[in-house]
């Protein structure tokens, strides 16, 4: 359940902190939402996988941080 303050880690309830909440929260809108390719400088960079980030546009994988593609 997402809520408004806590967005998509409504779905843990009120376990684990409201801390630690935000932090998944952040670290979440970053893997749904797509990021700026290093290559091409599109806006079409998803999260294939731990710390593996894929270009939907120039087709380029890459490795970066497990939640941040840099
Ligand atoms: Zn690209």
């Amino acid at each position: 359940m997402a809520t408004k303050k806590v967005k998509s880690t409504g779905r843990f309830g009120a376990r684990y902190g409201i801390k630690i909440r935000k932090r998944v929260r952040d670290i979440e809108a970053v893997q749904k939402k797509k990021s700026m390719c290093p290559y091409c400088s599109r806006v079409a960079v998803r999260r294939k996988s731990y710390g593996i980030w894929t270009c939907s546009k120039c087709g380029k994988t890459f490795t970066g941080k497990a939640y941040i593609p840099r």
